[in-house]
């Protein structure tokens, strides 16, 4: 069965002294308390190998926030899914809506860091999800499956089984507005259909796909209840313990 997954996203937070003492405290408080999903989070790459060394025994899972589509080479400013892989990191946050608005990242770019970061052994988060605009003209469901595809599609049933999806809609991003539990479950399982009709319904039920946008702890327990969403991909609110717990214990 597919697993629940509380994931934080650290974006471009924290200096090294703060980095290292949240680690500290997640790392406290997963030894002191059990639970109910994984945990993981994305903190910026300079403190990746930090988090491997703080989460040794994977208590937390390590994720950096993007990664090079690229194996290797002239680059300046990537890093890639070997070095990745080198420091035993579990994965990568792929497509992000902010990597898309800022640094002009499409589906296609997405579909070929899913595709390497899966040969690498690294589980990537796809990240998709439409913007207020595409909401208000009523295109959300044609967005989103247009993004699955053309992201996931090109993968082999056993390869999209290794894939967690985010769905996050731009809107709900860092604004205060979270899409109610029961849009974001229209998306899920529309996205989990899309899934089944390509794949088989095996294979649909076997992909978890993560919520994100505004995700707080007053309303993390409603969202996580619904029948197609298996966790969250938290921004804001991963970024002090003491909310972050909060909607770990969601589950
Ligand atoms: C995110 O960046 O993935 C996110 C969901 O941010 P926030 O929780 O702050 O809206």
């Amino acid at each position: 069965m597919r697993k629940n997954i509380v994931a934080g996203n650290w974006k471009m937070n924290k200096n090294v002294i703060d980095a290292q003492q949240l680690m500290a405290q997640l790392l406290d408080y997963k030894k002191a308390n059990a639970t109910n999903c994984e945990v993981w989070i994305a903190p910026p790459s300079l403190y990746l190998m930090m988090a491997r060394d703080i989460f040794e025994n994977n208590e937390v899972g390590v994720f950096s926030q993007d990664m090079s589509e690229y194996e290797s080479g002239a680059y300046t400013g990537e890093i890639s899914a070997d070095m990745l892989q080198s420091i035993e990191a579990d994965g990568s946050i792929i497509g992000h809506s902010e990597r898309r608005q800022y640094h002009g990242e499409t589906d296609s770019h997405c579909n070929r860091k899913v595709k390497l970061a899966l040969d690498k052994g690294l589980t990537p988060i796809y990240c998709n999800g439409e913007t207020l605009e595409q909401r208000k003209a009523g295109q959300h469901l044609e967005v989103v499956k247009n993004q699955t595809e053309t992201a996931l599609f090109t993968l082999t049933a056993e390869e999209i089984k290794k894939v967690v999806i985010a769905y996050e809609p731009v809107w709900a991003i860092g604004t205060g507005e979270t899409a109610s539990p029961e849009q974001a479950q229209e998306i899920h399982a529309h996205i989990r259909s899309l899934i089944a009709a390509k794949y088989g319904q095996e294979v649909a039920d076997e992909i978890s796909i993560l919520y994100g946008g505004s995700v707080k702890p007053d309303n993390a327990k409603e969202i996580f209840s619904q029948p197609d969403i298996d966790g969250g991909l938290i921004g804001g609110a991963a970024l002090k313990l003491e909310d972050f717990s909060k909607i770990i214990e969601g589950f």
